[in-house]
């Protein structure tokens, strides 16, 4: 009889003190997972917070200009660079364009238009298939060539809301200094270029090709407006990196190129121009960052022969063919 409760008390006590060991662990456990959660937490929190605080440091360093003042203009600039074979002139022009337009607070991106095929170099037909590639989201362009870079600060990169900017102007380039010279850097609206057809797509090889951009904007009654107040002259407001030895200008002339080349050209343009984008390409010189575009210029031999002056003979020897 006594058992019985002794067993049943057992039993209970047994009991009991299971339930309070099961308790016992039930709140070690818990008590274990809540501080492995705060733990986890303040872990996952603080890492979050430095890397955050890195990025952002690391940010300020790299765009420091940008971090400070906001863009002062909405507008976005695409920055077209005509290029072949000036990887030298490359790696000094893209570096230092980037901090020149980033002090002056302008949204800009760089696409260096490389022409692969083998045909002659055509700059006016590279900056067409740029304007095409990047009018959708740039407001406009600056046609750039890779070896003219801005030495004075004054020299402004901003929207040319009514007019084209010619910023390479002929009283301060180191070069070319007739009143009608609209080569090396000009600022264009994508309005205003659109308007005029974009350039021609005739002129292979050296030259003209920005002479006659210069009347198809006259005929569109756009005159271009140029730096006012520059206190630096020819010598020292641009740096133009092009030794004359090393960096030919392919001046030939063949078939009926000079001709042609001569005269207004009311055909071709924007709408025309023959080409494909083989590949795309990004890529970084120091901090600024660049985009590759990678064109197959398109020739049509019968309306412009003198897009590959050196044909080949069926001996393989090379001839020069001259006006005919
Ligand atoms: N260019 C190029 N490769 C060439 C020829 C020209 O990249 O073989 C580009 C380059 O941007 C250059 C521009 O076209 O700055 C104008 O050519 P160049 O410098 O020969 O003309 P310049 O204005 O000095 O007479
Ligand atoms: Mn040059």
């Amino acid at each position: 009889m006594t058992k019985i409760p002794c067993n049943n008390m057992g039993t209970y006590n047994g009991r009991r003190s299971k339930f309070n060991f099961t308790q016992f662990l039930a709140i070690v456990i818990t008590v274990m997972f809540i501080i492995t959660v705060v733990l986890t937490f303040n872990l996952l929190t603080s890492d979050h917070c430095k890397c955050q605080s890195q990025d952002v440091s690391m940010e300020q360093i790299r765009y420091i200009p940008n971090k400070l003042a906001p863009y002062a203009s909405p507008y976005k600039l695409a920055v077209l660079v005509p290029f072949r074979d000036r990887f030298e002139e490359l790696l000094i022009f893209a570096p230092y364009i980037h901090n020149f337009l980033n002090a002056q607070h302008i949204n800009h991106n760089i696409f260096i238009l490389n022409q692969v095929d083998r045909y002659r170099f055509n700059r006016a037909s590279l900056i067409n298939v740029g304007y095409l590639y990047t009018r959708s989201n740039y407001d406009y362009i600056a046609m750039h060539d890779v070896d003219l870079l801005p030495l004075n600060k004054n020299l402004s990169y901003a929207y040319p809301k009514r007019q084209p900017f010619h910023v390479a102007a002929p009283n301060l380039h180191p070069r070319y200094h007739y009143e009608k010279f609209v080569g090396g850097i000009l600022l264009v609206n994508r309005e205003h270029f659109g308007l005029v057809n974009g350039m021609s797509n005739k002129y292979w090889g050296w030259g003209l090709e920005d002479d006659e951009f210069f009347v198809r904007l006259r005929d569109a009654n756009l005159n271009v407006t140029r730096p006012v107040n520059i206190t630096t002259g020819t010598n020292n407001t641009f740096r133009h990196i092009h030794d004359k030895n090393h960096r030919k200008r392919d001046t030939t002339k063949c078939y009926n190129q000079r001709e042609i080349t001569r005269k207004r050209d009311r055909q071709t343009g924007l709408h025309d121009v023959n080409y494909t984008i083989s590949s795309i390409k990004s890529m970084t010189i120091d901090d600024a960052p660049l985009t590759i575009l990678n064109i197959e210029l398109i020739c049509d031999h019968k309306l412009t022969p003198w897009c590959d002056c050196a044909e080949k003979k069926p001996d393989n020897k090379k001839i020069s063919i001259t006006k005919t």
